[in-house]
């Protein structure tokens, strides 16, 4: 199964407007002639105008980073998917940081990723053990749970990524091994294949996310199951994400 590899950059809180456009202006004339990769580039919101105009006719995709589940309403201080249509494709749900510095649920989250995929956004959604879950053993409950709660009442996949993201690994510099990160993507195929059948299971693109560098990419996108990565820090340097692109088009790129 060909499935086309994603490398998307999670800017998290940094940059400013400007700051966002320089480093998009920085990076896109180069990342347009990496084919076979799908692009896309996370700013904080208030970036999000700004860099679709930026990328206005760009084959590089934005995605916001989160969103609450209502269209429109008395929900101060929040962003609709309704409102996020406009400029972005992809909407990053139940990030690692979004769990934990914001209290967000299962539940929530999956109120999210229904009111996402309704609205036409691609989520990517994102599941992961902490490091005591890990200790103890912990992991493939955690990531199951995670992952079947998230897709509940979602009956297809087609505008859906997971992302696979150790919170050990995130922001740590302690990436997980290629390894250990194919071992759980398998598993996470395995269990989207008994809740939504092995047709979709296949086509799911499942990503990795930790720490992930031009240092280390090669050995994420070298294993057969992991369909590229979401990158947080490595993504606010403009060589480092192009390294990265660049590397993924020439392991995982149409062959
Ligand atoms: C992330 O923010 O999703 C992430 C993986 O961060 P980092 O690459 O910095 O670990």
């Amino acid at each position: 199964m060909l499935r086309t590899p994603i490398i998307a950059g999670n800017w998290k809180m940094n940059t400013t407007v400007l700051e966002a456009k320089a480093l998009v202006r920085q990076m896109k004339d180069t990342l347009a002639y990496l084919d076979g990769v799908e692009k896309v580039m996370c700013p904080p919101f208030v970036s999000l105008a700004a860099v679709a105009d930026s990328l206005v006719g760009s084959s590089i995709g934005i995605g916001a980073q989160n969103m609450y589940f209502e269209d429109s309403g008395a929900f101060t201080g929040e962003v609709s998917p309704l409102m996020l249509t406009s400029m972005c494709k992809y909407v990053i749900l139940g990030h690692s940081e979004r769990r934990n510095c914001f209290a967000e649920s299962d539940e929530l989250i999956n109120r999210k990723v229904q009111a996402a995929v309704g609205q036409g956004l691609r989520v990517i959604l994102c599941v992961g053990e902490n490091l005591a879950q890990y200790e103890a053993g912990q992991t493939d409950a955690v990531v199951k749970t995670q992952l079947t709660k998230g897709l509940e009442r979602v009956p297809s996949l087609e505008r859906v990524v997971i992302a696979y993201e150790p919170v050990w690994a995130i922001g740590t510099g302690k990436a997980a091994t290629a390894e250990q990160a194919q071992r759980v993507i398998t598993q996470i195929r395995a269990w989207l294949t008994e809740s939504h059948g092995p047709a979709m299971a296949q086509a799911t693109r499942i990503l990795y996310g930790g720490s992930v560098t031009s240092k280390n990419i090669a050995e994420f996108v070298g294993q057969p199951d992991i369909d590229g990565a979401l990158v947080g820090g490595a993504s606010l340097k403009s060589e480092e994400f192009i390294s990265i692109v660049q590397q993924t088009s020439s392991i995982k790129g149409k062959k």
